[in-house]
């Protein structure tokens, strides 16, 4: 059996690696070759503490396996990342256990991905300003993963506490490209390509102020009740997601489907657009949104990756089981 810490994660693990992961597996998500299994999150009575599962089996990839972990609020004061995961790898073969690896770093790499993968299909090709929504942990992942997709020419940002946006000035400043902090208004009226990635409970992104031909990448609500833009929005937009059970349940599509603004059958699994059973963006005007509500299957394919990529390069630790 592996074990991959966080520290290997990182080292073997390239943001190239982790799009090709998500891709893949978004891919065989629609060919019907990688499903989901229910997914448990359990407010456990201890520590104020949020606890689950995510699980599944991808027979392409051959990834199967769990992630086990969830939120403990009080992280924060040791020290320690409130968000904790471990993603468990088993033998599709012979059931047994595979890898333990790491999974905080790995579902901020698979996250970024998600919304990357949903630019490079779905964005114009033209896209030249990039608006980012959101400056917390996850913000400056979703940031560089996306900076290369397009020849963009600028980044502008909007958060809660402006006094955070320093984190995405830094990338931007990384990178060579201008940086400017903006109000949310200014935001989606120049913006061509948009990723929200936040904790909020309402509509931060109203539908008059985007500009036709956007791309958003929705990538904050994966809960009930949080939302992130105005559901007047998602239905003007062309409407794409990782996986609908969750779309329109958990997801940013949960409050246009309650309020009877879009059903089910008008969201797509942008697995389609990259398998190409769907044209994806066929217009310049056309505002398209991607509802990254996150899947097991994703934390899967990265994990699968990494183990495979630090036992190849002799940085996996190996126990007897
Ligand atoms: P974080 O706590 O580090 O940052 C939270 C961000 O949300 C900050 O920018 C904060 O200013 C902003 N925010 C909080 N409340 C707000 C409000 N009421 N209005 C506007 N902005 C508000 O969190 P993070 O790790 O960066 O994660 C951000 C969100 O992404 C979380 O909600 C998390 O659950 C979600 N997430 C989604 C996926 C996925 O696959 N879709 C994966 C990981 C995290």
């Amino acid at each position: 059996m592996l074990i991959v810490s966080e520290d290997i994660c990182k080292k073997v693990i390239s943001r190239q690696d982790a799009f090709e992961a998500v891709e893949a597996v978004f891919s065989a998500m629609t060919k019907g070759e990688a499903y989901n299994f229910p997914v448990i999150r359990e407010a456990i009575g201890y520590a104020d503490a949020l606890y689950g599962f995510k699980s599944g089996f991808d027979r392409a990839g051959l990834s199967l396996g769990l992630k086990s972990g969830g939120y403990w609020p009080g992280n924060t004061d040791k020290g320690l990342t409130n968000h904790q995961s471990t993603i468990f790898l088993f033998n599709p073969d012979t059931g047994q256990l595979h890898a333990l690896v790491g999974g905080n770093y790995l579902t901020a790499v698979r996250t970024a991905a998600a919304s990357a993968v949903s630019i490079a299909h779905l964005a114009r090709q033209d896209a030249k300003i990039l608006g980012m929504i959101g400056a917390g942990h996850q913000s400056t992942f979703q940031l560089r993963a996306a900076i290369k997709l397009r020849n963009f020419e600028k980044i502008i940002a909007w958060n809660h506490n402006p006094e955070k946006l320093s984190v995405l000035a830094a990338v931007a400043a990384d990178v060579g490209l201008p940086f400017e902090s903006v109000d949310r208004q200014q935001l989606g009226s120049e913006a061509d390509a948009i990723i929200t990635i936040t904790s909020a409970h309402e509509p931060l992104l109203m539908k008059n102020w985007i500009k036709p031909g956007t791309h958003i990448a929705c990538m904050g609500t994966d809960t009930k009740g949080k939302q992130e833009v105005d559901p007047q929005l998602i239905a003007a937009s062309t409407l794409f997601t990782d996986e609908i059970a969750q779309s329109v349940t958990i997801g940013e599509a949960q409050h246009a489907i309650a309020a009877g603004l879009k059903s089910q059958s008008d969201i797509t699994p942008i697995g389609n657009v990259i398998t190409g059973d769907h044209p994806g963006r066929t217009s310049a005007e056309e505002i398209t949104i991607f509802d990254g509500t996150g899947v097991g299957l994703q934390d899967l394919a990265v994990a699968n990756t990494a183990a495979r990529l630090a036992e190849k390069q002799d940085l996996a630790q190996i126990i007897e089981l």
